[in-house]
């Protein structure tokens, strides 16, 4: 059923449901628990929710309870790291399948790809001179398995960078040494473990990868190829131009379109939920399948 066939057949209202499919909780990199981010979505008055914590789906049951309480939708999903060409590629799978035996699998083997990159990175911080950094970054993650954020959580804490975005600057992020991403999964394995669950592969954020057209739509035409089916033509709030330049290449490959904040923290902007522009109406979108 298309968007504006599902439009058509209820309430006119229903043609401006605000769908956000992507947002984190507590449970992965997110400030909010579960039950808080479902609440504070409904104040944005989004309609469908997903909530996809990177590589876990810890907190759907307990959104999914909190929406029922607060009347809107829960889509159960995860935010999976993967990598292209040795680069680090986020694949969303939407609508997965809680209880596949897959799945299971899949987060399991990613949390214990996430411990074992967590000593990695930790190694490197402390050739760089940051003693106890695996320990140091544990503290900062009393929820979950440690990733950078908590590493840059410690190194502020320390007094080894002023904040967070520095500590990404110096130790953390694209090509430093602590950005350690060998030990992800291929991103087709991954589009696999979400067909696998039942679910619909998104590539995330394609806008955030910072490759060249070219490399981007060789990189989508290898996530299509594997069974990949939408694409976030809109991620957070972004300029026109690229929400028209994403639409095209989800129409060049056949792709569905999905939305969604990515947010994470309240007082960012450019992420808060719901609060996105809407996808153009020559793409498909994503809910047209459930
Ligand atoms: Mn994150
Ligand atoms: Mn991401
Ligand atoms: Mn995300």
């Amino acid at each position: 059923m298309t968007l504006s066939a599902l439009s058509s057949d209820s309430s006119a209202k229903s043609s401006t449901l605000i769908y956000d499919l992507h947002c984190h909780s507590d449970q992965s990199d997110g400030i909010l628990s579960p039950e808080a981010l479902v609440s504070r979505a409904k104040a944005q008055n989004v309609a469908v929710l997903a909530l996809t914590d990177h590589d876990t789906v810890a907190g759907v049951t307990r959104a999914r309870s909190q929406a029922q309480l607060e009347g809107l939708d829960i889509i159960p999903g995860i935010e999976f790291s993967s990598q292209w060409n040795g680069r680090g590629v986020h694949i969303v799978g939407l609508n997965v399948d809680l209880d596949s035996p897959s799945l299971m699998a899949a987060v399991t083997r990613q949390e214990e790809q996430r411990e074992e990159r967590a000593h990695q990175i930790a190694e490197k911080l402390e050739a760089m001179g940051v003693q106890d950094a695996y320990a140091g970054a544990r503290q900062h993650a009393p929820e979950g398995v440690v990733g950078r954020p908590h590493f840059a959580a410690y190194l502020v804490a320390q007094g080894h960078c002023k904040n967070v975005a520095q500590a990404f600057k110096k130790y953390l992020g694209a090509g430093k040494p602590g950005d350690i991403k060998q030990l992800w999964p291929e991103l087709e394995e991954v589009v696999e473990w979400v067909l696998q669950a039942g679910g619909n592969p998104v590539l995330a954020h394609p806008k955030k990868y910072n490759m060249t057209r070219t490399k981007l739509c060789a990189m989508v035409a290898d996530f299509k190829e594997g069974g990949g089916q939408a694409i976030e033509v809109v991620s957070g709030k972004q300029l026109d131009a690229d929400t028209r330049d994403i639409a095209r290449i989800a129409e060049k490959y056949n792709l569905l379109g999905s939305c969604g904040s990515d947010f994470h923290a309240p007082g960012g902007a450019w992420q808060e939920l719901g609060n996105f522009p809407r996808i153009p109406d020559s793409v498909e979108p994503v809910w047209s399948l459930w």
